[in-house]
């Protein structure tokens, strides 16, 4: 599956907690990442990711645009709600994408843990389905 890893800066101590704990099960995916999110997972977990621009530069677009694409299959995206962030509309749009094409989005570690057990599990194997239907051109 194709993973997007995103965390704003008082969260980035997390996100990379999260992905040490979860390495076994992450190595096995394609990993993406704004550019400072995925800089501090590839140094500190050792993970290789696919990293976009900084997130205030356009890096949330970027995923987006992915999401819109049907090329991403999941988002973690660890947000800060306590600080205001320079690029809020940014984050707003890569949010309701997920919702219009129907992504899984976890926004916080608790979530993102329960993301993460079905995917071990296999519960995403439907993304494939419906990847394989739309590039046949069935709308299902
Ligand atoms: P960053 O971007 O990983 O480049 O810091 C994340 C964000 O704030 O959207």
């Amino acid at each position: 599956m194709n993973i997007a890893l995103i965390a704003h800066d008082k969260k980035k101590q997390e996100i990379l907690h999260f992905t040490i704990a979860y390495k076994h099960i992450l190595k096995n995916h394609q990993l993406f990442a704004t550019g400072t999110t995925g800089g501090k997972i590839t140094d500190g977990a050792g993970l290789a990711v696919h990293r976009f621009q900084s997130g205030p530069l356009g890096g949330d677009q970027q995923i987006g645009a992915k999401i819109a694409n049907n090329e991403m299959d999941a988002i973690i995206f660890f947000r800060d709600p306590l600080t205001a962030q320079p690029h809020e509309p940014d984050v707003s749009a890569l949010m309701r994408l997920c919702d219009v094409h129907l992504i899984p989005l976890a926004t916080n570690p608790a979530a993102a843990e329960i993301m993460i057990q079905a995917l071990a599990r296999g519960d995403f194997e439907w993304r494939q389905i419906l990847k394989h239907n739309r590039q046949e051109g069935k709308n299902i």
